[in-house]
C-alpha cells in the first residue's frame, strides 16, 4: 500500500493570498464603480529591459543553427555566466571560486532543495514573521523548527541568543519587514554559527535594493562566513526575472560538516536532480552584467525604490511608525488604532480602496502589522499616498 508523507498534513493552509483575492472580488461585485489600488503586489511589474531582450533573441537564433545549437548544458551552469557572477562578487572584494557557484531556476527552489543534503535531525532557527517558504519546507520534511521573534523591540532584526540551532535562516533585506542587517550584526550571526557548527542560509534576494554603502549585500562580506554560510541569490527582483526564472547559490568549499564537503554534496544533488537552466535564460542573465544591462536594471530598481520612498513618506506625514522602505521594496507598519491585520485590511479596502498584505500572514509577530509593496505603477502609488494621508 502506498503511503503519503504525513508531514504535509501539518502544513497550514496557505490562505493569505487566496483570502485577499476573495475579499477583493467581493468588494468589486458590491462596488463596481470603485477603483482599487493594489499595494499588496509581491511580484515585479516592469518589463524585461532591452539589453537582456537583445541577448534572448541572439541566443534563440543560435539554437536554430547546427553550428551553435546547444543541448544539455553543464550541471553547475555555463561558465560564461558563473564567470560574470564571480567577477561581480570580486568587485565587492569577495573571492568566490566559480566551482562554488551553482546556477539554478531561482532562489525559492534552492532554499527548499538545500535541505536534501542535511539530516532530518537538525533543528532550524527561523525568524517570525518570515517568507513562508522557510517554515513550510521544513514542515514538509518534519524538521524541528525554533522560531525567533522579530519585533519592534529588536527592529525586526533578531540577534543570536542561547537558542542553539543547526540551520539558521536569515533574509536581509527582509521580506516582509524590509529590515536589513548591518555588518556588525551579521558578524554576530557568523560568530555564533561558527561556534555552534551551525549553517546559515542567507537569502539575499533583495540585495540590489540596498541604498547605503555600509550595509552588507552578501554574507561573504563578513569574516568567517565561508565556514558557516550558504548564500541564495536571485535575478527575480533585481532584473525582473520572476517569470524568466534564474538565480544562483554559493556553497563555499570551506564548508565542511562531519568531515564532508557541503559543496561536493550540493554538486552531487544538483547534478542528479536538476538539469540546468536553459541556455537562453543564462544568456539573458549574462546580459544583466553588461554595462548597459546594469544601467537598465538599476533604472527599474530605482523606480521601485522611489515608489517605496513615496509610500514611506506618506506614512511619515501622518506620523505612523514604519520599517523598511529604504533598502527594500516593502514598507512594514503597525496598523493604526491597535487594529488586527485583517481588520485593518478590511478598513483600508473599504475606506481608502487600497489593498495591502496583512502581516499576520507571515507569522504570529506579524499580527497587527501590514505590508505595502512598491512593485506597482507610479501613478497608483502616488494616488495611494494621497489617500494614506487621510488615515
Ligand atoms: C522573491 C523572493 C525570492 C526569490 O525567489 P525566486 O525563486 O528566485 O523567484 C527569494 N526569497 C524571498 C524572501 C523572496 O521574497
Amino acid at each position: 500500500m502506498a503511503k503519503i508523507n504525513k508531514n504535509y498534513l501539518n502544513l497550514g493552509n496557505n490562505y493569505l493570498f487566496r483570502e485577499i483575492e476573495e475579499k477583493v472580488q467581493k468588494f468589486n461585485i458590491k462596488n463596481p464603480n470603485k477603483k482599487l489600488i493594489n499595494l499588496g503586489i509581491g511580484d515585479v511589474t516592469l518589463p524585461i529591459c532591452d539589453q537582456i531582450l537583445k541577448s534572448a533573441v541572439e541566443s534563440i537564433k543560435e539554437m536554430g543553427k547546427t553550428e551553435t545549437f546547444k543541448g544539455y548544458g553543464p550541471n553547475l551552469g555555463y561558465e560564461f555566466l558563473r564567470e560574470k557572477i564571480k567577477e561581480n562578487y570580486f568587485k565587492s572584494g569577495i573571492n568566490i571560486n566559480i566551482n562554488e557557484i551553482f546556477v539554478s531556476d531561482g532562489a525559492k527552489c534552492d532554499i527548499s532543495n538545500i535541505l536534501d543534503i542535511f539530516s532530518k535531525e537538525n533543528t532550524c532557527l527561523i525568524p517570525d514573521p518570515v517568507y513562508p517558504v522557510y517554515s513550510d519546507t521544513n514542515i514538509m520534511i518534519g524538521n524541528e523548527i525554533i522560531y525567533m521573534d522579530a519585533n519592534e523591540e529588536n527592529n525586526f532584526l533578531p540577534k543570536p541568543n542561547s537558542k542553539t540551532a543547526d540551520l539558521i535562516y536569515i533574509c536581509s533585506p527582509n521580506n516582509p519587514t524590509g529590515a536589513v542587517y548591518t555588518k556588525e550584526m551579521l558578524q554576530e550571526w557568523v560568530d555564533f554559527a561558527n561556534l555552534n557548527k551551525s549553517i546559515i542560509f542567507f537569502d539575499a534576494a533583495y540585495e540590489s535594493f540596498i541604498s547605503c554603502e555600509n550595509l552588507p549585500h552578501s554574507i561573504f562580506e563578513i569574516p568567517g562566513s565561508k565556514t558557516c554560510a550558504i548564500e541564495f541569490k536571485s535575478f527575480s527582483k533585481s532584473a525582473g526575472f520572476t517569470g524568466i526564472r534564474c538565480g544562483y547559490t554559493v556553497v563555499p568549499k570551506d564548508l565542511i560538516i562531519e568531515n564532508v564537503s557541503l559543496n561536493k554534496l550540493w554538486n552531487r544533488r544538483h547534478s542528479t536532480k536538476f538539469n540546468g537552466v536553459s541556455y537562453i535564460t543564462q544568456k539573458m542573465a549574462e546580459a544583466i552584467f553588461t554595462e548597459e544591462g546594469q544601467i537598465q536594471c538599476q533604472k527599474n530598481i530605482n523606480y521601485y525604490k522611489e515608489n517605496a520612498k513615496i509610500i514611506a513618506n506618506s506614512l511619515k506625514s501622518v506620523e505612523m511608525k514604519f520599517f523598511g522602505g529604504y533598502h527594500a521594496p516593502y514598507v512594514w507598519f503597525k496598523c493604526p488604532k491597535n487594529m488586527y491585520s485583517w481588520e485593518f485590511f478590511d478598513y483600508l479596502l473599504k475606506n481608502l480602496n487600497i489593498i495591502g498584505t496583512p502581516g499576520s500572514g507571515f507569522g504570529k509577530n506579524g499580527e497587527k502589522y501590514m505590508r505595502f509593496s512598491s512593485f506597482g505603477r507610479r501613478e497608483y502609488v502616488l494616488e495611494a499616498s494621497e489617500k494614506i494621508k487621510n488615515l
